[in-house]
């Protein structure tokens, strides 16, 4: 979608340091992380966000938990643990309105988050 900041990223529009991309899915770490271990995991379709989500796009949304499981696994912080969470809207903290779930772990985590 034109003007969108991660469909500019999707395109190499925009440089970003990429984790892992296939034919519906793209990842990148974040640019301001906010744990040793932060990436963004993006359906390449552009949803504005979670509210926005159709039934058509649940085989996507699943494939983007796979895909951070697998990047999980692969990178070697499965075991130890990691949070995974989809801002939605600006009350949630949701800054970029292209969807996208973000993959932290290497630190502990506290419940409930601020
Ligand atoms: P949100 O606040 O929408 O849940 O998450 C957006 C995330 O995108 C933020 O954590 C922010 O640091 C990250 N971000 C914003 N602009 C860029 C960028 O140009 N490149 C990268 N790699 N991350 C970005
Ligand atoms: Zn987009």
């Amino acid at each position: 979608m034109d003007g969108c900041l991660f469909c500019r990223i999707i395109k190499g529009e925009i440089p970003c340091s990429k984790v892992y991309e296939d034919e519906e899915v793209f990842a990148f770490h974040d640019i301001s992380p906010q744990a040793p271990v932060h990436i963004l995991v993006l359906p390449k379709k552009h949803i504005p966000d979670l509210s926005e989500m159709k039934e058509e796009d649940c085989g996507l949304m699943g494939k983007l938990v796979w895909a951070a499981s697998s990047i999980a696994r692969e990178k070697g912080f499965a075991g130890s643990g990691f949070r995974l969470v989809v801002n939605t809207k600006e009350s949630a903290g949701q800054s970029v309105f292209h969807v996208h779930m973000h993959l932290m772990s290497g630190r502990n985590f506290h419940w409930p988050p601020g």
